[in-house]
């Protein structure tokens, strides 16, 4: 896909993402490297909210985007993502950054996961992540990409990269969780790293 329409050669853009969650700021912040200034929701529009009401990543993404409009005339990209387990056929899925109870509580969700699975043998812990990035341009053309990134349900945290839920996500089928690599090493494989990489505007 062309994006000659959003980026000139050499000229730095200015891109706001539907998002304040700092570590997803500062992963899509270093895929995109220095042709872009990357600003979070609340730099342009302080008192924005939204509620994530969608059923699927993709009505949230536009849900994200609505909200950031009427603040920017520029380009604004959304990331809805979450984990998808196997053996819950999906879940927690779009309600993955609530499903302990607590909206945003890290903690609390890879608890509530892990006491959900306790019985569960490790050959049925199956589980990926899921990212869509919509993107919409100045001329309020939107795009769609998509991620994907496959791995296993730990039974105990490792680690203390990354954020969410990468304590407990044993990566493909190896020993290592996605909270034990480091920025760089989970860009070049995860969920957003791949939707990032279908967008074609990397850097790194
Ligand atoms: P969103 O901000 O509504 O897209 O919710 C994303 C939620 O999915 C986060 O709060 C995490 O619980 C989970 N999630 C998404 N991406 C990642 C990741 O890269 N690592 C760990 N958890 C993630």
């Amino acid at each position: 896909m062309s994006h000659d329409s959003t980026v000139s050669k050499g000229k730095v853009k200015e891109l706001v993402v539907a998002s304040n969650n700092r570590h997803k700021l500062m992963e899509i912040r270093a895929m995109l490297g220095s042709s872009w200034i990357v600003k979070g929701a609340s730099e342009v529009a302080p008192n924005v909210g939204w509620d994530e009401t969608g059923t699927t990543f993709l009505e949230n993404a536009r849900i994200k985007i609505a909200a950031l409009r009427p603040y920017t005339k520029g380009c604004i990209l959304a990331d809805d993502s979450g984990l998808c387990v196997d053996e819950l056929g999906g879940l927690p899925g779009v309600n993955s950054s609530s499903f302990g109870g607590v909206e945003g509580d890290h903690t609390r969700n890879i608890d509530h996961l892990l006491s959900v699975l306790k019985d569960v043998p490790s050959s049925r812990r199956g589980a990926h992540f899921y990212c869509l990035i919509l993107f919409q341009d100045e001329a309020s053309k939107v795009s769609q990409f998509e991620g994907l990134c496959f791995g296993r349900i730990a039974t105990v945290r490792h680690g203390a990269g990354g954020f969410g839920y990468d304590p407990i996500f044993m990566v493909g089928t190896s020993d290592t969780a996605m909270a034990e690599m480091s920025e760089s090493e989970k860009n070049a494989i995860s969920h957003r790293g791949q939707a990032m990489k279908a967008f074609g505007l990397r850097e790194d």
